[in-house]
């Protein structure tokens, strides 16, 4: 039994009233409710860390289809699964993904570990989904503490500070386990995170629907939204890249496939030309080409967890071409009107879907 120092009315009110309000407002008919398979309810947590719901089901409904099983996608070609995680963002989260699934192949003979401390030792899955798994899969007397499950109880017991900070996580850690009931796991875990997204929302907490009202102490200081605490401030660094668009005798363009690790690890994107470089010069050293004109794109910001990165996309027309430069390996020519399955970063993904456009309106005009 999980320890928490509160009174034990406290914690059994606290289960009960959750437990209740599931039974008439919880969700349950989400796709990866319908089963206790380890490796759907694995895949659906997985997704959901960072994503909401709605936007998880169509992704999640997709790799089913192509990967019904964690065989397929173990033996499936990194490549592909990128591919289906493509506009989902957070792609360590699909780098790890399959790399889990090679080691629960590998190591656990493609079933799924019910403990802790096997469970985290495997890619991608923490503290948290760990819990997630044995009590939605296998039924286990298990805390969870996603997003939305710190934010009802940061408010709920008004806990200070910002949750990612390690002492006010010990403290939600101890709040959750202490609170997570023995009977109704499950349930009680699907209530509480229910509760944070449909409820208890970041910007606008519907207090007077909720089973906790009377006991939430935020909501008798009259300020929910003061909590969870942010992070605090710092001054998000921009960095500067140019993007090279270079393309073939009939029109494809020349995309690169990045390192495996650091952003955009594995993904497929044009070539960077650094800032502090001269275009022509570099392009003749890297991609082995003559620059006689260029064409500069509007730029755009995409903006990561600790960084902006400003892209200022370049068109270039070239002396043509030294087909040696395919021999480098890692790149290949991209067909803009019939693109093949490959890992873009969402940025990229926007541009080719804009050069696209830009190759049919021109056609068009012609
Ligand atoms: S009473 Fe309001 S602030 Fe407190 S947990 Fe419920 S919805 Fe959140």
């Amino acid at each position: 039994m999980f320890q928490v120092s509160l009174p034990k009315e406290e914690v059994e009110g606290f289960a009960r009233k959750v437990l209740n309000w599931f039974d008439r407002h919880g969700r349950k008919d989400l796709p990866w409710q319908q089963s206790r398979d380890a490796y759907r309810v694995w895949l659906s947590e997985i997704m959901l860390q960072q994503t909401q719901v709605a936007t998880v089901i169509p992704y999640y409904e997709r790799f089913l289809r192509v990967f019904p099983d964690l065989k397929g996608l173990a033996e499936a070609p990194l490549d592909e699964v990128l591919h289906l995680w493509s506009g989902l963002g957070y792609y360590a989260r699909a780098r790890n993904l399959h790399r889990c699934a090679i080691a629960v192949q590998q190591d656990f003979a493609g079933l799924f570990p019910d403990e802790q401390s096997q469970l985290e030792s495997l890619p991608g899955i923490g503290r948290s989904t760990a819990g997630a798994i044995r009590s939605f899969a296998f039924g286990q007397h298990a805390a969870l503490l996603d997003g939305n499950v710190k934010r009802v109880l940061t408010r709920c017991f008004a806990v200070e500070g910002w949750p990612g900070s390690t002492p006010v996580l010990n403290r939600l850690w101890s709040l959750s386990e202490g609170l997570t009931p023995p009977r109704r796991t499950a349930a009680y875990n699907q209530a509480m995170m229910d509760l944070g997204s449909l409820v208890c929302t970041r910007s606008r907490p519907v207090c007077s629907q909720c089973p906790l009202e009377k006991q939430c102490r935020a909501a008798a200081q009259g300020n929910p939204q003061a909590y969870p605490q942010p992070k605090p401030k710092r001054v998000m660094p921009v960095r500067a890249t140019r993007m090279v668009i270079l393309r073939d005798g009939g029109g494809n363009v020349l995309l690169e496939q990045r390192p495996p690790s650091g952003i955009w690890g594995s993904l497929w994107s044009l070539p960077e030309c650094p800032e502090s470089e001269e275009l022509s010069v570099w392009c003749l050293q890297h991609l082995g080409v003559k620059v006689i004109g260029t064409q500069t794109l509007p730029a755009r910001r995409h903006s990561f967890t600790h960084f902006h990165l400003d892209i200022t996309p370049v068109q270039l027309r070239v002396k043509y071409p030294n087909q040696r430069l395919m021999d480098a390996g890692g790149r290949v020519w991209y067909n803009l009107s019939s693109p093949e399955n490959m890992g873009l970063p969402t940025p990229i993904a926007r541009i080719l879907r804009e050069l696209a456009i830009n190759n049919e309106s021109n056609r068009e005009i012609a």
